[in-house]
């Protein structure tokens, strides 16, 4: 559910015409929904109300602070992938207790912020990460509480790009080493072992791969403790899909995913945290862009808007299928057109959508990109000089530009004349 709806033949997001935004800051834009991102956090925390739950929204899948704040404000932590979004995160003020920092790949000055700021627990996916962690928290004086990305094996039967979860792929601890790294880590000074975790992927729309994790994870936990290691919180990731195009396959709802949780973590005792990313902000976002040119060639149609691949890869990137219409609202029985929707940038792989029937539209008019909040503007680039474009967040009757779009000036001006070049 989401509150981008058709209201008086025009596109609303909650209540403001989408025409409004675009006609006061320009197009592209991104523009998300504050009530669809209280309605999606409230509805995965209430399908675990009646555990010890703790969800660390994972904002790689949009990080901009006032989506964050949003969400925040609701009593979401966050789960970190760098120094860059811990520092977003700390800046927004939530509490270091809620903040998890998970990747394969943590550099010592983020790891020393990371123990500076006394972070709930590092995902730690490496020997060598548990034990320059060690050294650095020696260092500071400090322990370092910490769980270990354990990859347990399973097929998330998602887009190859996004599998995390299987023996060959560069995530987490192998299954079968995860008692001695445990062991190892007891005796290291600086460590305080705390729970365990895992995430073997993104846009899983089928339960049975979350149930086959989730029962190697819990008969984990039982072994580790038999060993005398303190599990008290059980991290199970994010990953939950979302329903991008009507007619597909749904993705399980929250309380269906929360009913395999509840029964492999149940006997547990211990405090459970989640990683959702995409669930959250995915249908709380959509792109907006002007139609530049519609054009005709030989038995196809490409409508070319002014947004691009650079703005949103997804469609290029995994093949993603985004729902792309008019802001206007389509008459019933109106003229439609079978088109690409394309970006200016010189590549074939620059499109949004291909073959897609839609209402005809025409020069100048606004289309939209649906389910855009996640993985869309924080993956955006500057490609073809191109620069970032503005992210607006609606609340009610109200909006504000979150990120302002940036100008050719401050893109071109990044760039610096070595001294031979100079004069
Ligand atoms: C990307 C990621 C997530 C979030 O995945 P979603 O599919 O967006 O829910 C959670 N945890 C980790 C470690 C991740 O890398």
């Amino acid at each position: 559910m989401n509150h981008f709806e058709f209201k008086d033949g025009e596109l609303h997001a909650e209540d403001i015409a989408v025409a409004q935004i675009a006609d006061e800051i320009g197009t592209p834009f991104y523009c998300y929904s504050t009530a669809t991102l209280n309605r999606h956090y409230d509805v995965f925390c209430e399908a675990f109300s009646d555990i010890d739950a703790m969800v660390c929204y994972a904002m790689k899948a949009n990080s901009n602070q006032a989506v964050l704040k949003t969400l925040a404000d609701r009593g979401a932590g966050a789960d970190v992938v760098s120094g860059g979004e811990l520092l977003r995160a700390l800046r927004v003020g939530i509490d270091p207790k809620k903040i998890m920092f998970s990747g394969v790949g943590k550099t010592i000055s983020e790891i020393d912020m990371a123990i500076a700021s006394q972070i709930f627990c590092f995902n730690i996916e490496s020997e060598n990460e548990l034990a320059l962690i060690s050294a650095r928290a020696v260092d500071a004086g400090m322990n370092a509480h910490v769980s270990f990305r354990i990859n347990p094996d399973v097929d998330a039967r998602t887009h190859a790009k996004i599998s995390t979860g299987k023996k060959s792929d560069k995530f987490g601890i192998a299954y079968d080493r995860a008692e001695a790294i445990y062991r190892h880590a007891a005796g290291l000074p600086g460590i305080r072992i705390s729970g365990i975790d895992m995430h073997i992927g993104s846009q899983i729309i089928d339960l049975e791969p979350f149930d086959q994790a989730f029962d190697r994870l819990a008969s984990l936990v039982g072994r580790l403790r038999n060993a005398g290691h303190e599990i008290s919180h059980v991290d199970l990731g994010g990953g939950l899909g979302v329903p991008y195009k009507n007619g597909d396959a749904t993705p399980p709802e929250p309380h269906a995913y929360a009913e395999v949780v509840k029964r492999h973590v149940r006997g547990l005792g211990a405090k459970i945290v989640f990683e959702p990313g995409r669930m959250l902000v995915a249908n709380a976002g959509i792109m907006v862009a002007r139609v530049l040119y519609v054009k005709r060639a030989e038995g196809k149609t490409f409508v070319i808007v002014d947004a691009a691949m650079n703005d949103l890869i997804r469609p290029t990137l995994y093949e993603a299928w985004h729902e792309i219409q008019p802001v206007r609202e389509p008459v019933a029985g109106g003229e439609t057109m079978v088109a690409d929707i394309v970006g200016p940038i010189c590549e074939s792989g620059d499109y949004l959508g291909k073959d897609r029937t839609m209402a005809r539209v025409a020069e100048g008019d606004l289309v939209f990109v649906s389910s855009a909040g996640a993985y869309g503007a924080v993956q955006s680039s500057t490609y073809n000089t191109r620069p970032l474009i503005a992210e607006t967040l609606v609340k009610g009757g109200e909006y504000a530009v979150i990120r302002e779009r940036q100008t050719l000036d401050e893109l071109i001006g990044l760039d610096h004349m070595p001294d031979w070049l100079e004069g």
